[in-house]
C-alpha cells in the first residue's frame, strides 16, 4: 500500500511517538488527523506540518470517552470524506508495585490503554467495512512479553492491546480486507514516563536512563513499513528493542 493521500488518524499525537509518526507519514503524503487532549501541542505540529507542504487536521479529545471518538469521525468523514487508517498510540504508563493499591492509576491504564484502543476501533469501523478495506495500528509494548518493576497493571493492559490485535486480525483482515498490527517497542525516549508518580519507580528509571534508548522516530519508522507491505501482507507484530535492553 502506498500512503500517498490516504487518511491517517492518530491517537496521542501532541508528543512522542504519535508526533513522530505524524511527521513521518506526512512526509510520505498521508492526510492526517491528529488527536489527543493537548491542544496547544497539536496546533505547533500541525504548524510544522503545514509548513512542510502536508495536511492535518486537529480535533482535541480524550480517548476514553466515546462521545469525543463520534465528534472525530464526524469531522473526519466532513473533511476528508474516509478514513483509512488509525493508529491507536494513546497511552500511559504511571507504574507503581501492586501492594501500594494506586488503584485510580490502574483505572486510568485500563481505561486509556485498553478501552481507549476499543473506542477508537469501535469508532472506525463502520467506515472501513463499508470500504472494504484499511490498516488499524495498536501501539502495544514490549511489556506484552516481559514484565518489568513496578509494571504488573501496565504490561496486562498492552498484553491485551496485543491479543486484542491478533483478534481483530483473525476476524477483519481474511473477510474484509482490514489489515491490523500490534507495534511492541521497548524504551523509547519520549514523555512517557511523566506519568509516574511512585518515587521507587522513579529511581529505577533514572538508572535505567544511562542506557540508549530507542527514538520516537524510530518507532514511526517500524509503523510506516507496517502501512506499506502489500494489501496480500499483513504485518501481525513489529517487536522492536533498543540494542542495550535485555
Ligand atoms: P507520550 O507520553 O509522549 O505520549 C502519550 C500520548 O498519549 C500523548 O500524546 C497524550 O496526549 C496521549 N494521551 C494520554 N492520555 C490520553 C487520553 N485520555 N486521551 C487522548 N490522548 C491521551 O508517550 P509515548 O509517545 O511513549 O507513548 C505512545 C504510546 O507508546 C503509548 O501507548 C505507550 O504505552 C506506548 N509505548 C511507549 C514506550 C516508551 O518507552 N515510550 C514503549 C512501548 C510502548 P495528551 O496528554 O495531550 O492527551
Amino acid at each position: 500500500m502506498n500512503i500517498d493521500n490516504k487518511v491517517v488518524i492518530i491517537t496521542g499525537a501532541s508528543s512522542g511517538i504519535g508526533e513522530a509518526t505524524a511527521l513521518k507519514l506526512s512526509e510520505e503524503g498521508a492526510k492526517l488527523v491528529l488527536t489527543a487532549r493537548r491542544e496547544d501541542r497539536l496546533k505547533d505540529l500541525q504548524k510544522k506540518i503545514e509548513e512542510r507542504g502536508g495536511e492535518a487536521l486537529i480535533i482535541t479529545g480524550d480517548v476514553t470517552k466515546k462521545s469525543d471518538y463520534e465528534k472525530l469521525v464526524e469531522k473526519t468523514l466532513g473533511k476528508f470524506k474516509t478514513i483509512d487508517v488509525l493508529i491507536n498510540n494513546a497511552g500511559l504508563m504511571p507504574l507503581s508495585y501492586v501492594e501500594k493499591l494506586k488503584t485510580d492509576e490502574w483505572e486510568k491504564m485500563v481505561d486509556v490503554n485498553i478501552k481507549g484502543v476499543l473506542n477508537g476501533v469501535a469508532a472506525v469501523l463502520p467506515t472501513m467495512i463499508e470500504n472494504k478495506g484499511g490498516s488499524i495500528i495498536n501501539i502495544s509494548s514490549s511489556a506484552a512479553h516481559n514484565y518489568f518493576p513496578g509494571g504488573a497493571v501496565y504490561c496486562a493492559t498492552k498484553s491485551a492491546v496485543k491479543m486484542f490485535s491478533e483478534g481483530l486480525r483473525q476476524e477483519l483482515a481474511p473477510k474484509y480486507g482490514i489489515n491490523v498490527t500490534s507495534i511492541e517497542p521497548g524504551a523509547v525516549a519520549t514523555e512517557l514516563t511523566d506519568t509516574i508518580t511512585d518515587e521507587d519507580i522513579k529511581e529505577t528509571f533514572k538508572e535505567m536512563q544511562k542506557m540508549t534508548f530507542l527514538e520516537a522516530k524510530d518507532i514511526a519508522e517500524a509503523i510506516h513499513y507496517a502501512l506499506t507491505q502489500p494489501a496480500r501482507a499483513n504485518i501481525n507484530d513489529v517487536y522492536i528493542m533498543p540494542t542495550e535492553q535485555q
